[in-house]
């Protein structure tokens, strides 16, 4: 198995109840390394550029507001299929449909309040990554 690099950030609804240590732990509890983090306050302009390809969706106007309202924790991870694990560590997008034991399961409020994000794809990771930082940035 190849050793990747995801993007996952930790959403306002999660850090203005400070859960950005609690959820870290789960992180590196399921074996994945955070090899940078930040904490962004995100502008609309930043948060319309990241979720574009959902800006003909009807909860995008939702999403943008949920994304400026509060601090957001970018973090690049790293290890091994560290895409698909992430995914997994997240669990579903409504938490009503996550495993037990994920963050969203643990931590999400809603849909719309869902606590993290993670890259779903090689590409999106490596798109997602650049979008949030520079290569000094990122220390493995
Ligand atoms: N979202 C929402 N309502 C929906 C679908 C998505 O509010 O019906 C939000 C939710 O916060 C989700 C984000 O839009 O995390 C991006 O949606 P996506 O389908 O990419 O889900 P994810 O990859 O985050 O699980």
């Amino acid at each position: 198995m190849a050793v990747e690099r995801t993007f996952s950030m930790i959403k306002p609804d999660a850090t203005k109840r400070n859960l950005t240590g609690a959820i870290t732990k789960m992180i590196e509890d399921a074996g994945l390394r955070v090899i940078a983090s930040k904490r962004v306050w995100m502008s609309q302009r930043e948060a319309e550029g990241f979720y574009a390809v959902h800006k003909d969706r009807p909860f995008f106007a939702d999403l943008v507001a949920g994304m400026t309202s509060g601090p957001t924790v970018v973090q690049v991870l790293e290890g091994e299929n560290a895409i698909l694990k992430n995914r997994e560590i997240m669990g579903a997008t409504n938490p009503e449909n996550a495993a037990e034991g994920t963050i969203r399961k643990t931590h999400a409020l809603s849909i719309g309040e869902n606590s993290v994000h993670g890259s779903d794809a090689p590409e999106t990771a490596a798109e997602e990554i650049t979008y949030w930082f520079s290569q000094t940035e990122i220390v493995g």
